[in-house]
């Protein structure tokens, strides 16, 4: 059976790591037919759009996309680019698996852990109010009314804006993942003690979503404890569920615990798309050079084809990738032991296809 998927090589070093996991993927021998598409500079060259049109009905067709990373051209009116594509797909959870592979030169042990962020609200809503600004001007008007207090006049505003309806599907998301996937806790991760509104109703809301429930233990931590806490002990943690702006942070600490960005896939999903991408960006200093590090796309290659339905494929190329990680040979200087001796991103691919085929 053939899948249809959407392929979006990105900028960067995004066409290199696109091309590593391409080859990969075709190597587990599951057929696809690849729509190639662009979004941001290279979009904005050929359709004045740095999000077009054709990208989107594309993505909309396949249902599924494979993407490399973006940089957000200035000057478009986009913050950034892959924000509005999920925000306009409603790819509202981010799940990001942060496994520490035997091989991996970290002081950390025992890591599992995987971070569902919510994707479509909070701090990056992109809600803002510049300095000086009329609507500003009435924002501090209205808070000084409503609340007594001074927004004072050399200040902007961002909006931190947390729903009930958002948070109670990502929470869902959060626990289903953990059903689908045999794990067997959920922490929410919050900071309800200072922001009693916007944390409180996600926390409220992930403690009744945890009372459907029984099968998964639930628990609650505030996020500067957990920030600790994952550093010291990793290995008690799960599945985390956390609202958009610290899901940023803190999926970004635990890359490092299992050994950087190079490693580090992921997926942005809704209820009807999904599209898989590295947590990583486009490291515009590496671009062209034949040294990143194509395993985090690899890995997300991998979390497409669980998604897919070819979880033996999917297994498969894990394994294959974790081979080659254990053999330290083939790697690049991100994560080689000796990086005077690491390999470009060309040979890791060699490297991976050879595991499949042995
Ligand atoms: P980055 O992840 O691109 O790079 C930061 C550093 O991490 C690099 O200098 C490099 O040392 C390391 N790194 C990242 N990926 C690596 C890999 N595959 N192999 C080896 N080392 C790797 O983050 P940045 O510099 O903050 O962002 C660069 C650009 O990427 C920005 O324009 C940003 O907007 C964009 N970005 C895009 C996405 C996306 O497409 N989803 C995500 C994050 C950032």
């Amino acid at each position: 059976m053939q899948h249809r998927v959407t392929l979006i090589p990105g900028d960067g070093i995004g066409p290199e790591v696109t091309e590593a996991t391409r080859r990969v993927l075709e190597a587990t021998g599951v057929g696809f037919e690849w729509d190639t598409v662009t979004i941001g500079g290279q979009a904005l060259e050929e359709t004045g759009s740095p999000l077009p049109d054709r990208t989107l009905r594309s993505i909309r067709t396949s249902k599924v996309a494979l993407k490399g990373p973006v940089t957000t051209p200035i000057g478009t009116g986009f913050r950034s680019v892959n924000v509005a594509l999920r925000q306009t797909l409603d790819l509202y959870a981010s799940v990001r698996p942060h496994k520490l592979y035997p091989g991996i030169n970290t002081p950390f042990r025992d890591v599992d852990i995987i971070v569902v962020r919510e994707n479509t609200e909070d701090l990056y809503a992109g809600i803002e109010f510049a300095r000086g600004d009329m609507f500003t001007s009435g924002l501090r008007s209205f808070v000084r009314d409503a609340t007594g207090k001074e927004i004072t006049e050399d200040s902007a505003v961002s909006l931190k804006v947390i729903s009930e309806a958002a948070s109670r599907r990502i929470v869902r998301f959060a626990f289903e993942y953990a059903r689908r996937n045999g794990r067997r806790k959920v922490t929410a991760v919050h900071k309800a003690n200072i922001l009693k509104f916007s944390d409180g109703l996600f926390l409220d809301t992930a403690r009744k979503v945890a009372r459907e429930y029984n099968d998964i233990a639930f628990s609650e931590m505030l996020v500067d404890a957990a920030c600790m806490a994952l550093v010291r002990t990793p290995r008690l943690f799960d599945v985390l569920v956390l609202p958009n702006f610290y899901g940023d942070f803190v999926s970004e600490l635990c890359a490092g615990l299992v050994g950087g960005m190079g490693i580090a896939p992921g997926a942005n999903i809704g209820d009807e798309i999904a599209v898989f991408e590295p947590a990583h960006g486009s490291a515009p200093g590496y671009a062209g050079l034949d040294k990143a590090n194509s395993m985090a796309m690899m890995l997300s290659g991998a979390m497409m084809l669980h998604y897919l339905g070819e979880k033996d494929s999917a297994d498969r190329l894990e394994a294959a990738i974790a081979e080659v990680i254990v053999e330290g040979k083939d790697l690049t200087s991100d994560v080689k032991a000796d990086p005077a001796t690491a390999v470009g991103t060309s040979r890791v691919a060699d490297a991976v296809i050879e595991q499949l085929q042995a």
